[in-house]
């Protein structure tokens, strides 16, 4: 355990969500002091249940598009829902969400001098035609399609950190997360792990939108976290942003397949329309991450799917 002096007062904004309550643990584990806010849009309170006896931990309901007065040391933001029905759902405060809940925790941060970071997504880079995706690229995004709420807000939230930053000083790391899994992702959210995953051992088709010819890199959420801390704890001039993935490429056909092989359902495969502005290819160039973080993901998708799939089905799924 951490003394008085070292341990740190670290707010978690969306720390009720799948990787905020990781995050959470992750810290507190460290023994920091963990204040997690959330408004539980798509957060529960199961995520975060076995933390709450814990005297380090303190759970507060708090929507970020409303101010907030605390004092903390250092700001994860990352209160927003990322799956596309949750964020296509309420898309005027999912936009909210992210560009005022970003001024909002910004404010927050310049007041207390506290370090943040923004939790960023692949999705600035939009449907890229860059390949794979290098921070200095500045994307393919669509400013008025359905993923406009969410890619443009992150878009905004971007921005409003680099101008904090140059305009007040105010310390911060922006990480581009591209797709993550794992335990807690919530059961009916939508994102293609846990679709895939539930469909197959409920014996259902497996939806695969479009041909499924379409691609994406999974990362484990354990790495991710790990990703995450170290980026908060690299040197200040070091502001991101920076990409955070797993490289392994996968088609969303070869994932169906291994999710079915895996879990040694009998469920067929069912084509379905592609919903619009669905990006075509997505990977990460990860080499700033290696080089400045020493960071690089250690868990592929044949063992971090096995995990994700041994949760689900104790979810009784
Ligand atoms: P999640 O939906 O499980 O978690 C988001 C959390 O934010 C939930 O607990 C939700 O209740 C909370 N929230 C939403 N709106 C809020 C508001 N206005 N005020 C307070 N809390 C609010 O999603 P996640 O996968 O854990 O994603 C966490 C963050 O990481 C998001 O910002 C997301 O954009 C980003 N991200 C995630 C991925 C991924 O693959 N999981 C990829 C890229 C970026
Ligand atoms: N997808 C799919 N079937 C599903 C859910 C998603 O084929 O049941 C596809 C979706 O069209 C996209 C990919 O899987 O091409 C990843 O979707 P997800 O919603 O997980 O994340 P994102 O599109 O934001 O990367």
């Amino acid at each position: 355990m951490r003394s008085y002096s070292t341990r740190k007062r670290i707010l978690v904004t969306g720390g009720a969500g799948f990787l905020g309550s990781h995050l959470c643990e992750r810290l507190l584990a460290e023994g920091h002091d963990v204040l997690c806010a959330d408004n539980f849009f798509t957060g529960t309170k199961d995520n975060i249940a076995h933390l709450l006896p814990n005297p380090h931990f303190e759970l507060m309901r708090h929507d970020v598009t409303f101010p907030l007065f605390v004092e903390v040391d250092e700001i994860y933001n990352l209160a927003c829902p990322a799956s596309p029905v949750h964020y296509q759902h309420d898309p005027v405060q999912t936009t909210k969400t992210s560009v005022h809940g970003a001024i909002n925790m910004l404010g927050l941060a310049k007041r207390v001098k506290a370090k943040i970071l923004q939790a960023s997504t692949s999705e600035v880079y939009g449907d890229p035609k860059v390949h794979p995706q290098t921070e200095d690229y500045w994307g393919n995004v669509n400013p008025i399609g359905i993923r406009s709420c969410y890619d443009e807000g992150k878009r905004c939230a971007e921005t409003l950190f680099f101008d904090y930053h140059r305009q007040y000083g105010v310390r911060i790391k922006v990480a581009r997360i591209f797709n993550t899994y794992g335990p807690r992702m919530h059961p009916n959210d939508g994102r293609v792990v846990s679709n895939f995953i539930v469909q197959a051992l409920k014996g259902n088709p497996i939806t695969i939108y479009g041909e499924g010819k379409q691609t994406r890199s999974f990362c484990y959420v354990d790495d991710l976290v790990d990703g995450l801390v170290r980026l908060m704890n690299s040197a200040d001039d070091f502001t991101g942003p920076v990409n955070l993935g797993n490289p392994g490429e996968f088609t969303i056909l070869d994932l169906a397949n291994k999710v079915v092989a895996m879990t040694g359902s009998t469920s067929k495969i069912e084509f379905k329309p592609l919903p619009s502005d669905d990006p075509t290819q997505r990977k990460p160039d990860i080499s700033l991450a290696l080089r400045i973080l020493g960071w690089a993901p250690n868990i592929p998708l044949d063992v971090g799917l096995p995990r994700a799939i041994d949760y689900f089905r104790g979810c009784g799924e």
